[in-house]
Protein backbone atom coordinates (compact mmCIF):
# COMPACT_ATOMS: atom_id res chain seq x y z
CA UNK A 1 0.00 0.00 0.00
CA UNK A 2 3.12 2.15 -0.16
CA UNK A 3 2.66 2.89 -3.79
CA UNK A 4 2.14 6.53 -4.06
CA UNK A 5 5.39 7.66 -2.24
CA UNK A 6 5.84 10.38 -4.95
CA UNK A 7 2.54 12.33 -4.37
CA UNK A 8 3.19 15.58 -3.63
CA UNK A 9 -0.47 16.21 -1.72
CA UNK A 10 -0.05 17.29 1.71
CA UNK A 11 -1.73 18.38 4.60
CA UNK A 12 -0.65 20.97 7.48
CA UNK A 13 -2.80 20.66 10.49
CA UNK A 14 -2.07 24.05 12.54
CA UNK A 15 -0.99 25.74 8.86
CA UNK A 16 -2.06 28.97 9.93
CA UNK A 17 0.26 29.45 13.11
CA UNK A 18 3.82 30.62 13.26
CA UNK A 19 5.61 27.40 12.38
CA UNK A 20 2.89 26.01 10.19
CA UNK A 21 2.70 28.82 7.27
CA UNK A 22 7.01 28.72 7.46
CA UNK A 23 6.35 24.94 6.42
CA UNK A 24 3.35 25.98 4.42
CA UNK A 25 5.62 28.50 2.28
CA UNK A 26 8.92 26.11 2.37
CA UNK A 27 6.20 22.94 0.84
CA UNK A 28 4.84 25.41 -1.76
CA UNK A 29 8.25 26.01 -3.08
CA UNK A 30 9.11 22.47 -3.34
CA UNK A 31 6.34 21.96 -5.29
CA UNK A 32 3.69 20.23 -2.97
CA UNK A 33 0.27 21.11 -3.41
CA UNK A 34 -1.27 22.05 0.45
CA UNK A 35 -4.21 21.58 2.78
CA UNK A 36 -4.01 23.93 5.79
CA UNK A 37 -6.25 22.75 8.19
CA UNK A 38 -6.80 24.82 11.54
CA UNK A 39 -9.49 26.60 13.33
CA UNK A 40 -8.58 30.34 12.43
CA UNK A 41 -7.49 31.26 8.99
CA UNK A 42 -4.61 33.91 9.35
CA UNK A 43 -3.44 34.42 5.58
CA UNK A 44 -4.29 33.12 1.76
CA UNK A 45 -1.76 32.02 -0.22
CA UNK A 46 -1.90 30.81 -3.99
CA UNK A 47 -1.82 27.18 -4.02
CA UNK A 48 -3.11 26.53 -0.53
CA UNK A 49 -6.40 25.39 -0.02
CA UNK A 50 -7.44 26.44 3.57
CA UNK A 51 -10.34 23.83 5.29
CA UNK A 52 -11.32 25.51 8.75
CA UNK A 53 -12.01 23.29 11.55
CA UNK A 54 -10.88 21.99 14.59
CA UNK A 55 -8.52 19.01 14.85
CA UNK A 56 -11.07 17.33 17.62
CA UNK A 57 -13.78 16.82 14.89
CA UNK A 58 -12.72 13.42 12.44
CA UNK A 59 -15.49 14.34 10.27
CA UNK A 60 -13.82 17.54 9.61
CA UNK A 61 -10.68 16.23 9.00
CA UNK A 62 -11.34 13.32 6.66
CA UNK A 63 -12.93 16.16 4.20
CA UNK A 64 -9.51 18.10 4.37
CA UNK A 65 -7.56 14.66 4.26
CA UNK A 66 -9.02 13.46 0.92
CA UNK A 67 -6.24 12.25 -1.34
CA UNK A 68 -3.20 13.23 0.90
CA UNK A 69 -0.73 11.11 1.34
CA UNK A 70 1.58 13.19 4.07
CA UNK A 71 0.27 15.19 6.75
CA UNK A 72 2.06 17.33 9.28
CA UNK A 73 0.39 18.02 12.94
CA UNK A 74 1.90 21.42 14.30
CA UNK A 75 -1.44 22.29 16.09
CA UNK A 76 -1.48 22.96 19.88
CA UNK A 77 -3.10 25.75 22.20
CA UNK A 78 -0.46 28.09 23.18
CA UNK A 79 1.86 26.82 26.16
CA UNK A 80 1.68 29.38 27.73
CA UNK A 81 -2.41 28.65 28.54
CA UNK A 82 -3.43 27.17 31.84
CA UNK A 83 -6.47 25.75 30.73
CA UNK A 84 -5.66 22.01 31.27
CA UNK A 85 -9.19 20.63 29.74
CA UNK A 86 -7.94 22.22 26.52
CA UNK A 87 -5.09 21.03 26.32
CA UNK A 88 -6.13 17.05 26.96
CA UNK A 89 -8.58 17.73 24.64
CA UNK A 90 -6.37 19.13 21.58
CA UNK A 91 -3.14 17.40 22.07
CA UNK A 92 -4.10 13.76 23.55
CA UNK A 93 -7.96 13.33 22.27
CA UNK A 94 -7.60 15.27 18.84
CA UNK A 95 -4.06 13.90 18.05
CA UNK A 96 -6.00 10.45 18.35
CA UNK A 97 -8.40 11.68 16.55
CA UNK A 98 -6.20 12.82 13.52
CA UNK A 99 -4.62 9.61 13.84
CA UNK A 100 -7.71 7.80 13.28
CA UNK A 101 -8.69 10.26 10.23
CA UNK A 102 -5.12 9.96 8.64
CA UNK A 103 -5.65 5.57 8.77
CA UNK A 104 -9.23 5.97 7.37
CA UNK A 105 -8.39 8.56 4.90
CA UNK A 106 -5.34 6.76 3.71
CA UNK A 107 -2.87 9.12 4.45
CA UNK A 108 0.62 6.84 4.34
CA UNK A 109 2.98 9.22 6.75
CA UNK A 110 2.51 11.43 9.42
CA UNK A 111 4.93 14.24 11.11
CA UNK A 112 4.62 15.25 14.30
CA UNK A 113 6.32 18.73 15.87
CA UNK A 114 6.36 17.52 19.58
CA UNK A 115 9.00 19.62 21.78
CA UNK A 116 12.21 18.93 23.17
CA UNK A 117 10.78 19.74 26.55
CA UNK A 118 9.56 16.14 26.66
CA UNK A 119 12.61 15.11 28.35
CA UNK A 120 13.33 18.45 29.98
CA UNK A 121 13.58 17.34 34.55
CA UNK A 122 14.57 20.79 35.30
CA UNK A 123 18.50 20.38 35.18
CA UNK A 124 20.95 21.14 32.23
CA UNK A 125 21.14 18.99 29.17
CA UNK A 126 23.96 19.13 26.67
CA UNK A 127 24.29 17.40 23.99
CA UNK A 128 21.30 14.80 25.00
CA UNK A 129 20.72 12.45 22.83
CA UNK A 130 17.14 11.06 21.88
CA UNK A 131 17.33 7.90 24.45
CA UNK A 132 17.16 10.41 27.44
CA UNK A 133 13.83 9.19 28.72
CA UNK A 134 10.44 11.52 29.04
CA UNK A 135 9.97 13.38 31.66
CA UNK A 136 8.70 11.95 34.83
CA UNK A 137 7.17 15.49 36.25
CA UNK A 138 7.14 17.41 33.29
CA UNK A 139 7.42 21.05 33.54
CA UNK A 140 3.91 22.27 32.87
CA UNK A 141 0.22 20.84 31.74
CA UNK A 142 1.67 21.62 27.88
CA UNK A 143 4.52 19.25 28.50
CA UNK A 144 2.62 16.49 29.41
CA UNK A 145 0.34 16.08 26.75
CA UNK A 146 3.05 16.94 24.57
CA UNK A 147 4.71 13.48 25.81
CA UNK A 148 1.47 11.64 25.65
CA UNK A 149 1.10 13.76 22.39
CA UNK A 150 4.37 11.89 21.34
CA UNK A 151 3.87 8.28 22.40
CA UNK A 152 0.61 8.02 20.60
CA UNK A 153 1.84 9.56 17.37
CA UNK A 154 4.95 7.40 17.39
CA UNK A 155 3.47 3.98 18.45
CA UNK A 156 0.78 4.81 15.68
CA UNK A 157 3.71 3.39 12.89
CA UNK A 158 2.81 0.48 11.72
CA UNK A 159 4.17 -0.70 8.22
CA UNK A 160 1.53 -3.45 7.88
CA UNK A 161 -1.37 -1.06 8.12
CA UNK A 162 0.49 1.06 5.77
CA UNK A 163 1.30 4.41 8.75
CA UNK A 164 4.83 5.43 9.10
CA UNK A 165 4.87 8.24 11.76
CA UNK A 166 8.00 10.39 12.87
CA UNK A 167 8.31 12.90 15.35
CA UNK A 168 10.49 16.04 15.42
CA UNK A 169 11.64 17.33 18.84
CA UNK A 170 12.19 21.80 18.45
CA UNK A 171 13.06 24.14 21.28
CA UNK A 172 12.09 27.69 21.17
CA UNK A 173 11.61 28.38 17.60
CA UNK A 174 12.27 31.98 16.48
CA UNK A 175 12.51 33.42 12.99
CA UNK A 176 10.36 36.10 11.08
CA UNK A 177 6.38 36.60 12.29
CA UNK A 178 7.24 34.73 16.04
CA UNK A 179 4.22 36.06 17.88
CA UNK A 180 6.24 34.69 21.61
CA UNK A 181 9.32 34.26 22.37
CA UNK A 182 11.34 37.41 20.88
CA UNK A 183 8.29 39.88 20.87
CA UNK A 184 7.77 38.89 24.67
CA UNK A 185 11.39 39.13 25.33
CA UNK A 186 11.58 42.70 24.21
CA UNK A 187 8.52 43.88 25.68
CA UNK A 188 9.62 42.36 28.99
CA UNK A 189 12.93 44.03 28.67
CA UNK A 190 11.49 47.48 27.75
CA UNK A 191 9.43 47.11 30.64
CA UNK A 192 12.18 46.61 33.17
CA UNK A 193 11.32 43.66 33.78
CA UNK A 194 14.49 41.48 32.75
CA UNK A 195 16.87 42.42 36.02
CA UNK A 196 16.55 39.15 37.79
CA UNK A 197 18.51 35.86 37.05
CA UNK A 198 17.27 32.15 38.20
CA UNK A 199 19.74 30.84 39.09
CA UNK A 200 23.35 31.82 38.73
CA UNK A 201 23.41 32.81 34.99
CA UNK A 202 24.49 29.29 34.12
CA UNK A 203 21.32 27.63 32.93
CA UNK A 204 21.52 26.42 29.46
CA UNK A 205 18.49 26.94 27.21
CA UNK A 206 18.46 26.20 23.56
CA UNK A 207 16.48 28.36 20.54
CA UNK A 208 15.70 26.93 17.14
CA UNK A 209 15.58 29.16 13.89
CA UNK A 210 12.32 28.27 12.16
CA UNK A 211 13.84 27.45 8.68
CA UNK A 212 15.92 24.62 10.86
CA UNK A 213 12.83 23.24 11.99
CA UNK A 214 11.32 23.28 8.77
CA UNK A 215 13.96 21.98 7.17
CA UNK A 216 14.26 18.89 9.28
CA UNK A 217 10.27 18.09 9.14
CA UNK A 218 10.17 18.13 5.18
CA UNK A 219 13.82 15.99 5.45
CA UNK A 220 11.92 13.20 7.80
CA UNK A 221 9.06 13.35 5.54
CA UNK A 222 11.06 12.38 2.82
CA UNK A 223 12.96 10.42 4.73
CA UNK A 224 10.22 8.29 5.87
CA UNK A 225 10.11 4.26 3.99
CA UNK A 226 8.69 1.23 5.26
CA UNK A 227 12.74 0.06 5.57
CA UNK A 228 13.77 3.28 7.02
CA UNK A 229 15.04 3.64 10.49
CA UNK A 230 13.47 6.58 11.34
CA UNK A 231 10.02 4.75 11.39
CA UNK A 232 8.59 5.94 14.65
CA UNK A 233 11.13 7.65 16.35
CA UNK A 234 11.59 11.29 17.70
CA UNK A 235 14.77 13.57 17.01
CA UNK A 236 15.70 16.95 18.47
CA UNK A 237 16.43 19.42 16.31
CA UNK A 238 18.45 22.24 17.74
CA UNK A 239 20.71 24.98 15.82
CA UNK A 240 24.55 24.16 17.22
CA UNK A 241 25.22 25.68 20.61
CA UNK A 242 22.16 26.29 23.69
CA UNK A 243 22.58 29.51 24.98
CA UNK A 244 23.69 30.05 28.25
CA UNK A 245 20.45 32.04 29.90
P1 LIG B 1 1.05 28.67 16.92
O1 LIG B 1 0.15 28.95 18.09
O2 LIG B 1 1.57 29.81 16.14
O3 LIG B 1 0.32 27.67 15.92
C1 LIG B 1 -0.52 26.64 16.35
C2 LIG B 1 -1.72 26.58 15.40
O4 LIG B 1 -2.56 25.50 15.83
C3 LIG B 1 -2.58 27.86 15.41
O5 LIG B 1 -2.75 28.36 14.10
C4 LIG B 1 -3.91 27.40 16.00
O6 LIG B 1 -5.03 28.07 15.46
C5 LIG B 1 -3.91 25.91 15.64
N1 LIG B 1 -4.79 25.13 16.50
C6 LIG B 1 -4.86 25.17 17.85
N2 LIG B 1 -5.82 24.34 18.29
C7 LIG B 1 -6.35 23.75 17.19
C8 LIG B 1 -7.39 22.81 17.01
N3 LIG B 1 -8.09 22.32 18.04
N4 LIG B 1 -7.68 22.42 15.75
C9 LIG B 1 -7.01 22.93 14.69
N5 LIG B 1 -6.01 23.83 14.81
C10 LIG B 1 -5.69 24.24 16.05
O7 LIG B 1 2.23 27.76 17.52
P2 LIG B 1 3.64 27.37 16.85
O8 LIG B 1 4.69 28.07 17.62
O9 LIG B 1 3.58 27.51 15.37
O10 LIG B 1 3.73 25.83 17.25
C11 LIG B 1 3.54 24.79 16.30
C12 LIG B 1 3.89 23.45 16.95
O11 LIG B 1 5.25 23.48 17.39
C13 LIG B 1 3.08 23.09 18.19
O12 LIG B 1 2.78 21.71 18.14
C14 LIG B 1 4.00 23.38 19.34
O13 LIG B 1 3.72 22.53 20.43
C15 LIG B 1 5.33 23.04 18.71
N6 LIG B 1 6.48 23.70 19.36
C16 LIG B 1 6.60 25.07 19.31
C17 LIG B 1 7.71 25.69 19.90
C18 LIG B 1 7.87 27.19 19.85
O14 LIG B 1 8.84 27.69 20.43
N7 LIG B 1 7.02 27.93 19.15
C19 LIG B 1 8.69 24.92 20.54
C20 LIG B 1 8.53 23.52 20.57
C21 LIG B 1 7.43 22.93 19.97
Amino acid sequence: SFSAWSSKRCAVIGGSGFLGRHLVEKLLGKGYTVSVFDIRQSYELPGVTFHQGDLCDKQALLTALQGVSLVFHCASPAPASDDKALFQRVNIQGTHTVLQACTEAGVQKVVLTSSASVVFEGTDIKDGREDLPYAKKPIDYYTETKIEQEKLVLKACDKEKGLLTVAIRPHGIFGPRDPQLVPILVDTARRGNMKFIIGDGSNLVDFTFVDNVVHGLILSAESLRPESPICGKAYHITNDEPVRF
